[in-house]
């Protein structure tokens, strides 16, 4: 372990005036207790974003960096969401220190493997998750939701670490990788993996919040999973494909049978055509509108522009021939 290297707390706050003072003061001791075993350098900081909060928020903060500097804040121009709110903090964070760790304000994420996440950087990861090991305080609603969100995001395709949420810490190249990532719509949980680098996980407990009430109510909760699959697959537009696909194939099939009908003479006038149509036209169209998307989907990922790839380590091979010519 060095000991040297600087720790940023990343900490988005939304309203959160109820529990600010209880937070700083508990991140405090746990700054402090890895000082004093030389685990962390004495530049680190409790960086805190204040996410347009309508309330005394951004007040506490002042206060507490007035207090000590080991407090420091980063105010956005208006609420943005905790995902931009969370990325604020990193790319801030990101010039000054060595390592981050970000967390919920409400503290739900247990602070006490704060040491095992750093203990896991110094042993050489750039990624270290925070996974919940138990649910037991969610209410039996968010419990559920939670889980169908992850199960839907495996379908859909997208990497994310189950039972992870923002709980965890990135090296310094770490979130310089992330910042190659140019997309607009943020989600965090997905793009992390994408990153690479050699990464662990710690397991905690998930508490209750200690004061405050959640700032994710179900309709953000929809908007985030909705983003999460919408900026991550285009499986919702080959599905319309398939259908239209499928629908096609289908109405040759009741052709068939359409023409079997009508050349018996067991049908009124006109009803072959007219189903048919209505068949092989919908069909169609759903094909057409599949194709279409799936240009679209091209484009839409291509507008990410997202790196094709991060270099983890470079051999420069230049020494070695200038070493050869000598
Ligand atoms: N948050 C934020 N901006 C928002 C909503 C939430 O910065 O628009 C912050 C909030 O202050 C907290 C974290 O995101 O630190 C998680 O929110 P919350 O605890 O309300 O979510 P839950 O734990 O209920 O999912
Ligand atoms: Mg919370």
């Amino acid at each position: 372990m060095t000991g040297t290297d600087i720790l940023y707390l990343v900490i988005p706050c939304y309203n959160e005036e109820a529990v600010l003072p209880e937070t700083a003061k508990r991140l405090l001791e746990k700054m402090n207790s890895m000082l004093e075993r030389k685990m962390i350098s004495e530049k680190s900081r409790i960086l805190f974003v204040n996410d347009g909060s309508k309330d005394r928020t951004w007040e506490i903060i002042e206060e507490l960096h007035g207090e000590n500097p080991i407090y420091s804040g980063v105010k956005l121009s208006r609420n943005k969401g905790h995902q931009n709110a969370l990325l604020a903090g990193l790319m801030t964070a990101k010039e000054r220190s060595d390592m981050t760790i970000s967390l919920d304000a409400d503290l739900q994420d247990d602070i006490d493997v704060i040491d095992e996440m750093v203990e896991k950087y110094y042993a050489g990861n750039d990624v270290v998750y925070g996974v919940r090991s138990a649910r037991k305080t969610d209410t039996f609603f968010k419990k559920f939701t939670a889980q169908g969100f992850y199960k839907m995001m495996q379908m859909m395709g997208v990497d994310v670490v189950y039972n992870h949420a923002d709980y965890r810490l990135m090296s310094r190249r770490a979130l310089e990788g992330l910042e190659e990532f140019k997309e607009v719509n943020l989600f965090l949980r997905g793009i992390v993996p994408l990153i690479g680098y050699s990464s662990d996980v710690v397991t905690y407990e998930r508490h209750e919040r200690f004061a405050g009430e959640s700032k994710y109510p179900l309709k953000k909760m929809l908007a985030l999973a909705m983003d999460g699959i919408t900026s991550f697959s285009i499986k919702p537009i080959r599905f319309i494909t398939t259908c239209g696909f499928l629908i096609f194939a289908v109405s040759l099939l009741m052709l068939v049978y359409f023409l079997v009908v009508h050349f018996t003479g067991r049908t009124v006038h006109g009803w072959t055509s007219t189903i048919v149509s209505i068949w092989a036209i919908g069909g169609l169209q759903l094909l057409a509108i599949g194709i279409v998307g799936e240009y679209i989907g091209k484009i839409y990922m291509e507008t990410k522009e997202r790196p094709k790839y991060i270099i983890e380590k470079t051999l420069d091979t230049r020494e070695e021939t200038a070493g050869d010519s000598l």
